[in-house]
């Protein structure tokens, strides 16, 4: 397993291991250690964890398996789609004890993401395939109003906005820029794209793939060169490989 994946499923692993141990102290102090009158506040503590430690192990496994194999498990999507969705805040807060940095961690989550996409099995047309990236990735000093229309946009190169027209026309998919989560479920509403090819920062990224899996998206990380939300920009490169890696296997 890459290194960039490895911290992810790494940290997935010990919130494992010490749900684990809390589990196993729970039922034995189920059976060895409180009155009767507690015990059954105990029971329901410790069948509750249990659960919570099945779905975690079930959706690691789903997780490893995806990307052995590359194709998901039927049996075990749900527990993978739990624990995608909702066990990072989780682990970013059990990092952070460790003392490792956040956007590392999402960018583990983001590179483990990507890697859990098949396209063989998906069939896509250009049409099927949206680009979607934040506003900010306009010039800050441009008058011109793209989100409403891309076509406002007159070309000048002073964003990439130019070159994200260029490469979504060459290949015939869609592109949105959107202000912020609310319009971009909006956008992914109205267009109904079977896979998303999303720039954003590592926060948003990821917050956005939990929102929507098992939606498929390629998560780009956008570069920062004035610090964040500000004339931000993408390796275009990067969006024409994942539009190739989409359509490729059509
Ligand atoms: S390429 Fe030029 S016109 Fe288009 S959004 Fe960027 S700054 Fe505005």
């Amino acid at each position: 397993m890459e290194k960039s994946k490895r911290l992810f499923m790494g940290l997935l692993l010990l919130a494992l291991a010490i749900l684990s141990i809390f589990v196993g102290g729970v039922w034995y102090l189920n059976f060895f250690g409180f009155s009767l009158l507690s015990k059954g506040v105990l029971i329901i503590i410790s069948l509750a964890l249990s659960v919570f430690a099945l779905l975690l192990i079930l959706g690691i496994l789903g997780i490893v398996l995806t990307l052995r194999l590359g194709q998901p498990i039927k049996p075990l999507i749900i527990p993978t789609k739990v624990v995608i969705s909702y066990f990072l805040p989780i682990i970013i807060h059990l990092g952070g004890l460790l003392g490792l940095d956040k956007e590392s961690i999402q960018s583990s989550f983001i590179n483990v993401s990507n890697q859990l996409i098949n396209p063989s099995k998906m069939k896509l047309s250009p049409d099927d395939i949206m680009v979607l990236v934040p506003h900010c990735i306009q010039n800050s000093e441009c008058n011109y109003r793209v989100t409403s229309n891309l076509n406002n946009c007159k070309r000048c190169g002073r964003c990439q906005v130019q070159d994200l027209i260029e490469v979504t026309e060459k290949y015939g998919i869609h592109l949105a820029i959107a202000t912020g989560g609310t319009l971009a479920r909006k956008i992914i509403k109205e267009i109904r794209p079977k896979a998303i090819i999303a720039v954003a920062c590592e926060r948003d990224l990821s917050s956005g793939i939990q929102d929507i899996y098992p939606m498929p998206v390629i998560g780009v990380v956008n570069l920062r060169p004035h610090g964040p939300c500000i004339n931000t920009g993408v390796e275009v490169e990067k969006i024409e490989e994942a539009i190739q890696q989409l359509i490729s296997n059509k």
